[in-house]
C-alpha cells in the first residue's frame, strides 16, 4: 500500500471501510432531538395517525410550498396511489424513463397499465424530452418523469407536452426532495409540486430518510388531494363507509416524528451533498476514462447520488476500489427494457441506446452528509491511480 501517497491525517482510513453512506454519523449529530421525539411517541402510544403525522405533513407542505401533502407507507405506494387517484384504467399507457429504479414502472404494471419506455439524456440521466412525443399513442394517459440522482427532469417542456396531449404528469421525486426547478419566466418551484401529483420516498438512504419506510404524495388540487387521501385509507372518507377501492398505506407516527426533525436539516444536508459533489468534480477533473455528472441550468442539484460514467474497465475499477475498502455502486445495472419483469408488459417507445449505454458505464461513489474532503481525496487518488496503471 502506497502510504507515502497520503497525509498522516488520511492514514487512519487505511484500516477503515469507506461506505456509500453514513447514517449512523448523521443520527449521532441529532441524537438528542431524535431520541426525545421517539420517546414522546412511545409515552403517548399513538402509533398510528398520531399528531406527529399531521404536523410533519403540514411542515413539509410549508417547506415545499405545496398546497397538499399526504403521507403514506413508502415511495412505491405513493406512485401506485397517484395512479389510482387519477383513475388510470387497465390498458392505459404511462410513459416512464427506461433508466430508473424499477419501482417507477412496477406500479404501472401492477395496476394493469402499460409502461411505455422512453430513453434518457446521457448528461442529465433524466427522460429525454425530445423522445416523449414519439412515444405518445391514443392510449397514453400519463408521463412519470423521475428526477434521478438529485436533479430535475426538464419539467417546463414536459408540462407543455402534457398539456398539449392532455396527459397527467406524476413526478417521481424519490431522489430529489429539496431540489428546485426554475422556469423560463423565472418562477421557481420545488420538485414534486410541478406536476399534477408528486411522489417521494423516505427510505433511510434517501435525502430525507426516516428510520424505516415512509413516503408522501403532493398535489395542488383539492379534489385530487381528497381522492389521494381516500385511496391511502381504504377508499373511505367517513370511517366504515367505503366509496372506492383503495389500499392501506400509512406513515407511522414514529417515522413522522423522526422526519419532522430531519426536515429542519434538509437544506443543510443538501448543501453538504452539493459541496461534496464539487470536491469530487475538482479532484476527478481530467481523467479521460471518466465523464463527470453535469448540472442542468434549470435545476438545483441535491446529489442523491454522485454518478460518474466510466467508459472502460468499470467492473475492474469497482473491484479495485472494493479491494481498498472503498464502496461504490451501480445504479442501475440494467435498463428496464432488458428486465425480465418488464419485457413482456412494456412497450418500447423509442430507441433506448443511452439507457443501455448508461447501464454499462455508470458508477456511483460514496455520497452522504458526513463525507469529508479527506475521505474524498483518498477515493479520488485511488481512482486516478487505477487509471494510471491500467
Ligand atoms: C426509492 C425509489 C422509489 C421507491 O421508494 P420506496 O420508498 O423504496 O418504495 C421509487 N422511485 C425511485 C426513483 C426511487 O429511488
Amino acid at each position: 500500500m502506497r502510504q507515502d501517497f497520503y497525509t498522516f491525517a488520511d492514514a487512519k482510513h487505511f484500516t477503515m471501510n469507506i461506505p456509500m453512506l453514513d447514517l449512523k454519523g448523521q443520527y449521532k449529530r441529532i441524537k438528542n432531538e431524535i431520541d426525545t421525539a421517539i420517546h414522546n411517541v412511545l409515552d403517548n402510544t399513538n402509533f398510528i395517525n398520531g399528531p406527529d403525522v399531521h404536523r410533519f405533513e403540514s411542515n413539509l407542505a410549508k417547506y415545499l410550498d405545496s398546497r397538499y401533502v399526504i403521507a403514506c407507507a413508502n415511495g412505491t405506494d405513493a406512485l401506485q396511489i397517484a395512479m389510482m387517484a387519477l383513475k388510470l384504467q387497465p390498458g392505459d399507457e404511462v410513459i416512464v424513463p427506461s433508466f430508473t429504479y424499477a419501482a417507477t414502472a412496477e406500479v404501472v404494471g401492477l395496476l394493469g397499465l402499460v409502461p411505455v419506455l422512453v430513453d434518457v439524456d446521457k448528461f442529465s440521466f433524466n427522460i429525454k424530452v425530445e423522445d416523449i412525443e414519439n412515444a405518445i399513442s391514443e392510449r397514453t394517459k400519463a408521463i412519470v418523469p423521475v428526477h434521478l440522482f438529485g436533479q430535475a427532469a426538464d419539467m417546463e417542456r414536459i408540462m407543455e407536452i402534457a398539456s398539449r396531449y392532455n396527459l397527467y404528469v406524476i413526478e417521481d421525486n424519490a431522489q430529489a426532495l429539496g431540489a428546485k426547478y426554475t422556469f423560463s419566466d423565472g418562477t421557481v418551484k420545488h420538485l414534486g409540486t410541478i406536476g399534477h401529483i408528486g411522489c417521494t420516498s423516505f427510505f433511510p438512504t434517501k435525502n430525507l430518510g426516516c428510520y424505516g419506510d415512509g413516503g408522501a404524495i403532493f398535489t395542488q388540487d383539492p379534489a385530487l388531494a381528497e381522492r389521494v387521501r381516500m385511496v391511502t385509507d381504504h377508499g373511505q372518507r367517513v370511517k366504515y363507509y367505503h366509496d372506492i377501492i383503495g389500499c392501506n398505506s400509512r406513515l407511522d407516527t414514529l417515522q413522522a416524528a423522526v422526519l419532522d426533525i430531519k426536515l429542519k436539516y434538509l437544506d443543510e444536508y443538501s448543501a453538504s451533498r452539493y459541496g461534496a459533489a464539487q470536491i469530487y468534480k475538482e479532484l476527478l477533473e481530467g481523467i479521460n476514462e471518466i465523464t463527470l455528472p453535469q448540472e442542468m441550468t434549470y435545476s438545483t442539484h441535491v446529489y442523491h447520488q454522485f454518478t460518474i460514467q466510466v467508459s472502460e474497465k468499470r467492473e475492474e475499477l469497482r473491484e479495485y476500489l472494493a479491494g481498498k475498502g472503498i464502496s461504490s455502486m451501480i445504479y442501475y445495472p440494467m435498463s428496464l427494457n432488458n428486465q425480465k419483469a418488464f419485457s413482456s408488459i412494456s412497450r418500447v417507445g423509442t430507441s433506448l441506446k443511452n439507457s443501455e449505454m448508461l447501464a454499462s458505464t455508470v458508477l456511483s461513489l460514496p455520497m452522504h452528509t458526513e463525507l469529508t474532503p479527506q475521505v474524498q481525496k483518498i477515493i479520488c487518488e485511488e481512482i486516478k491511480f487505477f487509471f494510471s496503471e491500467n
